[in-house]
């Protein structure tokens, strides 16, 4: 009868375990395991953590116990299991009982049952059994939380590395490592601050606030040394970024229940030198590209070369008197695309788009880069008429172009696609300034956001 019992038991752990996605879930197919036996209230387990030597409770470890009659007793029994003082203790309709691993006590289970089970009950015999197969499904969990965590890790820190392959500017780049971090170390509050031109103070760069007006004291710790900073009985960890060996920023992770673990510091100090890394990289690609003349993403002509190339054609526009035009397009709500798919999936959209528009031009049209999501094209012998018809071009083109973002793994999505508003404005040779052909451009695309989008806007002269 016990044997089939037991039998049972195993079946449903193992049945269970598979669908069992957290902790919370493995809990719960104890509970239904134990089921088979008697009528259970509540089950609880109490792991030890490795770091703080405090029990915890397994579904919920980032907090401590309360402090009250029953945490007491858990406490007290768990030391009896440690020393071996018993096997398992009852009172009344609680049973408590340890879980372990190759003999060593990690922690206790506490069984709450509908009734008492009477000391000579058959159960008894088996709980060893009941008490190594709950232990291991424990353990295996916890283990496989670790390895997802190193891999996430790991991940992270390749994203931190290849963030500078498209992008350079760090009012960008710092906010994705800040995004990232983030995502990898939920449990802590992260702050990415920088220090400002002036050297002195440090000013937030992500998220956009922070609370604790403690934490810009702790940063004038930050000396060349490096050092990780450990504060609020250390669950506040300071990890400076420096560049050229100077104090350049800091990341800061902080804890409001537990201390940080050693384990964290670790991953933090690892992701902090490959942040470093990047922010030097970003800054020496930002002296290289002085020189460069295309933007790396898109392969249009950067906003330099673009100031460049607008003194050419207005001047020969002007002297040969042909017409020019500017056309200025902006993506639409394309900070939904990065928040909702990631940047890389927004990168891959820029380029698409840039890609995509670029076919519709002619050889001699100049297409450029201005900033993000802005590009900017000019036409050279093209008259406001004609330019009006290859902007509704480029509108349509993009609004249909389906965005195969397959290889970036989202859930369910493997294609997407984009609008943009566009501003046309035609050179006016009487303008001193030839700025005043894309301030034009800028002022429609502006009337375009601002009356639906997804649409092309003529500036009259
Ligand atoms: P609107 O329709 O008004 O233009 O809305 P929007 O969301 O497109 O406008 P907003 O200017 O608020 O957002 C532009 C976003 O583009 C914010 C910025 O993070 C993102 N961005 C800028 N450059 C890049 C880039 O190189 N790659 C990616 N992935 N995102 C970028
Ligand atoms: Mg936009
Ligand atoms: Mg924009």
């Amino acid at each position: 009868m016990e044997a089939k019992k037991l039998y049972d038991f195993v079946f449903q752990m193992i049945k269970n375990f598979e669908d069992a996605k957290d902790r919370l879930s493995l809990i719960e197919a104890f509970k239904k395991a134990l089921g088979i036996f008697f009528q259970v209230e509540d089950l609880k387990i109490f792991v030890m953590d490795e770091y703080s030597y405090l029990l915890k409770d397994f579904v919920k470890p980032w907090e401590n116990l309360a402090q009250n009659n029953e945490s007491e007793k858990v406490k007290k029994y768990f030391e009896n299991f440690l020393v071996q003082k018993s096997q398992y203790e009852k009172e009344e309709n609680v049973l408590y009982f340890p879980i372990s691993k190759k003999h060593k006590t990690l922690g206790i289970v506490e069984l709450v049952l509908r009734e008492e089970i009477k000391e000579d009950d058959d159960f008894f015999k088996i709980l060893p059994l009941i008490e190594a197969q709950i232990s291991m499904f424990c353990m295996t969990l916890k283990d496989k939380e670790t390895i997802n965590i190193s891999t996430k890790f790991h991940q992270t820190v390749r994203n931190i590395a290849k963030i500078t392959e498209t992008q350079y500017e760090l009012d960008y780049i710092l906010p994705i490592i800040g995004e990232m971090i983030d995502g990898f170390i939920s449990e802590h509050l992260i702050y990415i601050f920088l220090k400002n031109k002036n050297k002195k103070e440090y000013k937030l760069i992500w998220p956009n606030r922070c609370s604790d007006e403690k934490i810009y004291s702790y940063l004038e710790e930050i000396n060349s040394k490096s050092q990780t900073i450990l504060k609020q009985d250390g669950k506040m960890g300071i990890f400076p970024l420096m560049v050229d060996s100077k104090p350049y920023g800091a990341i800061v992770a902080y804890n409001h229940f537990d201390k940080i673990t050693k384990k964290e510091i670790e991953y933090l100090e690892e992701i902090k030198s490959q942040a470093q890394a990047t922010i030097e990289r970003a800054k020496s690609y930002i002296e290289v590209l002085e020189f460069a003349t295309l933007d790396a993403l898109t392969g249009y002509n950067n906003r330099h070369q673009f100031e460049k190339r607008l003194k050419e054609t207005t001047s020969s526009a002007k002297r040969q008197n042909q017409p020019l035009c500017c056309i200025m397009s902006d993506i639409d709500f394309f900070k939904k695309v990065n928040d909702t798919y990631g940047h890389a999936v927004g990168d891959c959209v820029l380029k698409t788009v840039a890609k995509t528009i670029k076919k519709e031009l002619r050889e001699s049209d100049i297409p450029s880069r201005y900033g993000g999501e802005e590009f900017i094209f000019l036409l050279p012998q093209t008259n406001i008429d004609e330019a009006t018809v290859v902007a509704e071009r480029l509108r349509s083109a993009v609004e249909k172009k389906k965005i195969n973002i397959e290889e970036y793994n989202i859930e369910n999505v493997k294609e997407i696609s984009v609008t943009i508003s566009i501003g046309v404005s035609e050179y006016n040779k009487a303008d001193k300034d030839p700025n005043a052909l894309y301030e034009h451009a800028d002022s429609v695309l502006y009337q375009a956001k601002e009356t639906g989008r997804n649409k092309v806007v003529v500036y009259k002269n």
